[in-house]
């Protein structure tokens, strides 16, 4: 077999002196529900950049089975494997590959590329639909931002928000790249390398964004932050603008964000007003049955108001700072 390997974790931007290809000798038979395959199709993603397997570069690739000893994996057909850089493998097909992927048969589709099964239906494909269908909650009429739109991942968020009835603006880095998302259909699409995320927001999205999906970070992510509207979801899907940065930078939060799948929600209080009696009421009951403990720093004067506000910025006051009139 043929494999990629690289001697030495990435630092900044990768370099072709970073890739060396070895030969590697495969076992000459096969064990019970081994296959043997050969590599057709591979994907190469920006994930490859930032994560570091024991187990080498990961891909993942349309394979054909070459032999076979596992039901349901017949020689000749196609197979998705995630068994890295590589031009031959010997896989147990019950056994988990690279990143928890199981082997599964490509089907054959008329009219489709089985290497479409590592885009639109694989992995892109899936992560567009989930994270965009599934959890930006999107409805018509609203203003839908995707960056690196013309993409494996944006090019789909951005034709399933038109299929909602969004208002799609997506960006990428070139002319043709852009013509070809007006093509798809998106309503406003815009060149980052010749305006400025802030000023294509202020063109295209005067009133504001409902849906950023964020592909890539940065400055992009800024601009379009300092543009959300009311109630707006933020999915941060990606940050290729930030992957080639060096291991001593300081880490880039959003990054953090992404892996805990965690969510980051805004709430101004004097938007819910008409909450007040209820919650005040739950809130009476739990301090009458101990369950919350109140605290409180009492200042006493009128006279003295200015400095129990100055103190607040000190830490002086330990809990509720009231004053005592
Ligand atoms: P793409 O097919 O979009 O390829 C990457 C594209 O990103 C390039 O073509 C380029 O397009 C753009 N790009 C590269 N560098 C920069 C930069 N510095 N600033 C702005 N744009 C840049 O990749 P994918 O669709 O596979 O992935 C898109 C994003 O989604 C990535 O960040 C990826 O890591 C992430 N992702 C996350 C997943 C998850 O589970 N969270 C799963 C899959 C992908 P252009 O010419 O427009 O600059």
């Amino acid at each position: 077999a043929k494999v990629w390997k690289t001697e030495k974790p990435f630092e900044g931007t990768p370099q072709l002196s970073d890739f060396k290809l070895v030969e590697e000798k495969l076992a000459d038979t096969l064990k019970e529900d081994e296959i043997l395959i050969e590599a057709v199709y591979f994907t190469v993603d920006p994930y490859i950049r930032v994560l570091e397997l024991p187990t080498g570069l990961p891909a993942e690739q349309v394979a054909r089975i070459v032999d076979s000893k596992a039901k349901d994996f017949p020689k000749g057909s196609l197979v998705l494997a995630h068994v890295g850089w590589r031009s031959h493998a010997i896989i147990n097909v019950k056994e988990p590959m690279n990143l928890g992927y199981k082997p599964a048969i490509v089907p054959q589709v008329a009219g489709l590329s089985p290497s479409l099964w590592l885009g639109i239906i694989g992995m892109p494909g899936v992560t567009a639909y989930m994270a965009f269908l599934e959890r930006c909650d999107p409805k018509p009429g609203d203003v839908v931002v995707v960056s690196a739109a013309s993409g494996a991942v944006g090019s789909v968020v951005g034709q399933l928000a038109f299929s909602k009835g969004c208002t799609v603006i997506g960006s990428a880095g070139s002319k043709e790249k852009c013509e070809w998302l007006k093509s798809l259909g998106f309503h406003h699409v815009f060149n980052y390398k010749e305006i400025t995320p802030v000023d294509a927001l202020k063109k295209y999205a005067p009133e504001g964004v409902d849906i950023y999906y964020d592909n890539v970070g940065g400055e992009f992510t800024e601009a379009v932050l300092n543009s959300l509207r009311p109630n707006a979801r933020v999915l941060i899907c990606g940050q290729i603008a930030d992957y080639n940065r060096k291991r001593d930078e300081v880490p880039n939060p959003y990054v953090k964000i992404l892996m805990a799948e965690a969510k980051v929600q805004g709430f101004l209080i004097f938007k819910h007003l008409d909450d007040f009696p209820r919650v005040r009421k739950e809130l009476t009951a739990l301090v009458q049955q101990k369950k919350l403990q109140p605290k409180e720093t009492v200042t006493n004067g009128f006279q003295n108001m200015p400095q129990a506000f100055l103190d607040l910025f000190k830490g002086a006051n330990f809990g509720k700072a009231i004053i005592k009139v």
